[in-house]
């Protein structure tokens, strides 16, 4: 026999964004042709998981027949492009955001016909697309070139008031910045990424740094040369070294920017704009940056006179287990109630476009299959998220998704005894330091390091002091905690929380001002 290869098959949805037959569409391949679960991402996409080989064309073709696709959702391209996804359209700004997000997508799809020649059916005969003649020497992308980047690429739109996208983890963030409810430009972030490994001192993850301020109508020529420069003088030599927050670091800021104006022209050309449209030097950044963050769960009246109900969901996984049947009751209403739904970063569902009678039934139908809403659960549960790792996940060095729900059921117990339920603040979890779940700029961050030889256990290192809105990184507390013990290790600085907290400050901000040194002392005199 051969070996049974087992696939992760990953779409690329541009800002999260689809509709209620494009989601039951999911369901149908994950049940006919996956493990039976669907897992919402932190880049607001889905992942199908178990696909065997043989399945994966019938998978791939599937998806492109409900219309989404899995072009460039993987691979060392541009990958799904993250927009805040509310449907807030109030004063029309969300809409703007979402426009561009689609646009940019559109933008940084590469061009080659091959995915098509061997994923997609001729709808006609129903036989696969034929390459005629002998291969030829392909076309280079207006973008890529010949050799595509030298590592994947991560592009994310946000709103100063609201970075639900983590824009700073991205190697291009684009901030939004506002005068009263007008857009008046986008604040270029540039190099964030959060993998690493640890067993390099070269590597690190990194928040974007501070490039320039841009028009809107800049947009696209501005995120051209970036991507160029990127293609050009990204390390090709060593995969470790070929993000570009490497690139940005290596060069520093200033000269990485000077590179960047110098493809404006090629960039300008590419996008079909007049040579000298954008302004040289680029602009400082403005001084607007994020100031909050809003995961956009419950119930919002939407401005149209229609609502949406931001749904959490446990780790994204859209499943069936026990009581909980999230699965059968998002079947029921995409099928009979809903028509239109929005993925986010946290790996949570918006269900859009209800109208005001629909929301008893909608809310009935939940109840009816064990399906919690956000105010029947704690901060702690609704701010944290695990990346899948064991047993999907080939890279992966311990639990992640399975083992976070049972940290957070014992953080909830010491929160409660200490009287800090209501505090706000994100615990992510990732099976290996390649940070999928964004842990280094997470309140609390656990990285799974290592695994117990003897009892199998996986063992963490304990990140403290970032921020929910995503604008610090954390520090190392602990390394190689067990798992078994990551709650008795912060036990000692919740109750340091709790007694000399000031004011309003969040947990994050308290760790970062005591520092990790002084607070692992803490954790020592107890
Ligand atoms: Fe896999 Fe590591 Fe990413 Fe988790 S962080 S999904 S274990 S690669």
């Amino acid at each position: 026999l051969g070996k049974a290869y087992s696939f992760m098959v990953r779409n690329r949805i541009p800002g999260g964004k689809m509709t209620a037959a494009q989601f039951l569409g999911e369901l149908d391949i994950a049940d006919e042709l996956g493990n039976g679960t669907i897992r919402i991402t932190t880049r607001q996409s889905i992942q199908l998981h178990g696909v065997v080989k043989g399945n994966l064309w019938d998978v791939i073709h599937r998806i492109n027949a409900i219309k989404l696709s899995t072009q460039s959702a993987c691979g060392d391209v541009t990958r799904n492009v993250c927009c805040c996804p509310a449907p807030l359209r109030h004063n029309g700004l969300r809409d703007q955001l979402q426009r561009l997000a689609d646009e940019i997508a559109v933008h940084v799809r590469p061009t080659t016909k091959a995915y098509h020649q061997i994923w997609i059916k001729d709808p006609e005969t129903g036989a696969r697309e034929q390459v005629a003649g002998p291969p030829s020497e392909p076309e280079p992308d207006p973008i890529y070139g010949k050799a595509y980047l030298p590592r994947k690429f991560k592009i994310g739109l946000a709103l100063c008031d609201d970075n639900c996208i983590d824009a700073y983890d991205n190697d291009i963030g684009l901030l939004g910045v506002t005068e009263g409810e007008t857009l008046i430009g986008f604040n270029v972030l540039a190099g964030g990424g959060m993998g690493t490994t640890p067993s390099k001192k070269q590597c690190f993850p990194a928040l974007a740094k501070r490039l320039a301020f841009i028009q809107t109508e800049h947009l696209l020529p501005v995120i051209t040369a970036i991507i160029l420069v990127q293609r050009d003088f990204g390390n090709r030599a060593d995969r470790s070294q070929a993000r570009m927050k490497y690139l940005i670091h290596n060069l520093g800021v200033l000269a990485f920017k000077a590179k960047v104006e110098d493809y404006l022209s090629q960039a300008e050309a590419i996008c079909g704009v007049a040579e000298g449209t954008v302004p040289r030097p680029l602009p400082q950044p403005h001084p607007a940056d994020v100031t909050g963050h809003d995961d956009h769960l419950g119930w919002h009246e939407q401005g149209d006179g229609k609502w949406f109900l931001g749904l959490p969901i446990e780790n994204g996984r859209v499943k069936d287990e026990g009581e909980l049947r999230l699965k059968t009751a998002l079947r029921i209403l995409f099928s009979d109630h809903v028509t239109n739904a929005r993925l986010t970063a946290q790996q949570n569902i918006l269900l859009c476009d209800i109208e005001s009678h629909q929301r008893a039934t909608i809310q009935k139908v939940l109840a009816d299959h064990g399906v919690v809403t956000v105010d029947q659960i704690s901060n702690t549960r609704r701010f944290a998220f695990a990346c899948p790792a064991l047993p999907t996940c080939g890279l992966a060095v311990t639990e992640s998704e399975r083992a976070l729900p049972g940290v957070i059921d014992e953080v909830e117990a010491e929160l409660r005894e200490l009287g800090l339920a209501d505090a706000q603040f994100t615990i992510r979890m990732t099976g290996c330091p390649n940070g999928c779940a964004r842990p280094y700029n997470a309140d609390i961050g656990l990285v799974g390091r290592s695994v117990d030889g003897k009892t199998g256990e996986g063992r963490y290192t304990v990140f403290l002091g970032g921020n929910l809105i995503g604008t610090r990184m954390n520090a190392v507390f602990k390394d190689q905690v067990p798992r078994g013990e990551i709650v008795a290790t912060l036990r000692p600085v919740f109750i340091h929380f709790q007694e000399n907290r000031q004011g309003e400050e969040t947990f994050g901000d308290f760790c970062d001002r005591i520092g990790v040194e002084a607070l692992a002392k803490v954790g020592q005199a107890v």
